[in-house]
């Protein structure tokens, strides 16, 4: 699905980057602002004789316009065109947005001699920049078009725009696409929650369903026994099909109903945090909390497929993104296949650039080549994915979850990466690319320090113990780990040596 709208500042090159896209894609390739010119006359003449205010009217109608057009497009809109929220709001919901970032003295330069009437001088130019600049920065993706050809641009965007599959064990795409599509990919009855429910209120618009408090406390068997019986209510039978929106709480919620509701009903998954588009929604494990601990009840069931769609992020809060990257940044440790240097070498805002697809799709296939060696989780396969983990529940457990999951979990891969470079299995200069990354994801280290012996004493009780020791996974390189046994000691001992002394700086 292409239907894509490329915005940023004049001179960012939108129409001669739109029209090399719609060349490569093979669609059909609108400007607006040409649009307009070929309606009602140049553009300085419209503002000189008709005003601003007219402009911009007409610029919403032409949008909408091409917006609401059934087939696919390439649409380039005018730099001020996202000022209007009207338009903000159809581009998100109709479309993929992507922001053609530029530095405001190239693009002066590019401008200056234009017919333009707002690019006269330097002073005026850069104050709408920078009044711009904030709403471009809240469309979900952007490219960098600093020092790169239209042809580059366009090839960059054309290979974000094309879905990655994967088939085993479980039919998975990951694709962008506008939230408007989305509708189509929810047969049956959905499930969601309460948050997920007000964001995307059109998506669940004439379907029946549930939606459930957000957050963790409403992973439990009470929640499931209400599902069961509003979706029995609403009719629900073996031959139709359940979805759901939203991330690994309802995911894990929604999993285990499909699977014991009238013996198993067929559901599609639509993760919409980038923790559950990397983890959760991967491998078929599903489940709810009990009063004795996380996630003790649960099933191994194959969603028909999931649905990874990056759009969802564009209303993710900043703290639920660096949750979802804490497995990312582990998934670059495991893999030998370029996810480390892809996450290296991407622009430092991850997780709005369109490097984001990929890095997205290289973590689902890591994720993915453990499940594949162990579907049901029996032989131990899956151990590596416990790297960072060991420390990180610990931490979790103590700090009572005020520390997010990711950021536990990133400070317990850099701990096991510091005693690897101790016990001299991993390189001076592989650490510090480990730590370099640690830092470029944003990974903050948590403020609260525990004593020795809170940390001993939570490892030890972590349920991966034995006589003391614990399988703890190290990396060797910066890309690659084993699994070595580690008395819970050393493992605590160097816990505080990273924690207390920050000796990694
Ligand atoms: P979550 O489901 O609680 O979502 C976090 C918050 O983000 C919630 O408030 C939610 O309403 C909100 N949200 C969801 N999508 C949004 C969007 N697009 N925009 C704005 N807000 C949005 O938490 P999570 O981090 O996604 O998942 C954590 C759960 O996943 C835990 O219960 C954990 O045990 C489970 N998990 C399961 C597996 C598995 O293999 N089954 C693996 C890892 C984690």
């Amino acid at each position: 699905m292409a239907k894509v709208v490329l915005a940023g500042f004049m001179g960012s090159g939108k129409t001669s980057v739109g029209s090399k896209l719609a060349e490569l894609l093979d669609v059909p390739f609108f400007d607006s602002d040409a649009i307009i010119e070929k309606r009602f006359g140049k553009i300085p003449e419209i503002f000189k004789n008709r005003g601003e205010q007219f402009f911009r009217k007409v610029e919403e109608e032409v949008i909408a316009e091409i917006l609401n057009r059934k087939t696919d497009f390439v649409l380039s809109i005018g730099g001020g065109a996202i000022v209007s929220n009207k338009t903000q709001n159809r581009i998100f919901e109709n479309s993929i947005p992507i922001y053609l970032s530029i530095d405001i003295r190239t693009a002066f330069e590019r401008v200056r001699n234009s017919e333009r009437p707002l690019a006269k001088d330097f002073a005026s130019f850069k104050k709408l920049f920078y009044e711009r600049k904030s709403i471009y920065d809240s469309l979900p993706f952007f490219v960098d078009v600093q020092w790169k050809t239209i042809s580059e641009i366009a090839f960059e965007i054309k290979s974000f725009l094309e879905p990655v599959m994967f088939e085993n064990p479980h039919r998975i795409s990951v694709s962008v696409m506008p939230v408007s599509e989305v509708k189509k990919l929810l047969p049956g009855f959905y499930i969601t929650d309460q948050h997920v429910f007000n964001l995307y209120k059109k998506l669940f618009e004439n379907k029946k369903g549930v939606s459930i408090s957000s957050g963790e406390h409403s992973k439990t068997m009470q929640t499931v026994v209400n599902i069961y019986d509003k979706l029995l209510s609403l009719g629900i039978s073996r031959g139709d099909f359940i979805s759901y929106v939203g991330g690994g709480v309802v995911g894990d919620v929604a999993g285990f109903v499909a699977s014991t509701l009238l013996r198993g009903v067929p559901f599609t998954a639509l993760p919409s945090t980038l923790l559950s588009m990397t983890d959760s929604a991967i491998g078929g494990k599903n489940g709810v909390n009990l009063p004795y601990g996380k996630n003790l009840a649960g099933t191994f069931y194959f969603p028909e497929e999931t649905f990874v769609n990056p759009m969802f992020l564009r209303t993710l809060p900043l703290e639920e993104v660096r949750n979802g990257s804490g497995e990312i940044f582990k998934y670059a440790l495991l893999s030998e296949n370029g996810l480390f240097e892809l996450l290296e070498n991407a622009n430092q805002n991850l997780f709005k650039s369109i490097s984001v697809k990929e890095i997205i799709a290289q973590s689902v296939s890591e994720k993915l080549s453990f499940v594949q060696k162990d579907p049901f989780d029996r032989k131990g396969v899956r151990a590596f994915l416990n790297l960072g983990h060991t420390v990180g529940h610990a931490i979790e457990k103590l700090a009572k979850f005020d520390v997010k999951h990711g950021e536990a979990v990133a400070f317990g891969i850099v701990v096991s990466a510091f005693f690897s470079k101790k016990k001299k299995l991993l390189s001076e200069g592989d650490f510090e690319r480990i730590f370099n990354l640690y830092k470029k994801m944003g990974f903050k280290f948590p403020e609260e320090v525990f004593s020795y012996r809170e940390i001993y004493n939570a490892i030890l009780f972590d349920k991966k113990r034995s006589g003391g020791k614990v399988l703890w996974i190290i990396p060797v390189k910066y890309n690659r780990c084993i699994s070595m046994n580690v008395s819970v000691e050393e493992i605590a001992k160097t816990y505080r040596e990273v924690a207390n002394e920050n000796s990694c700086n």
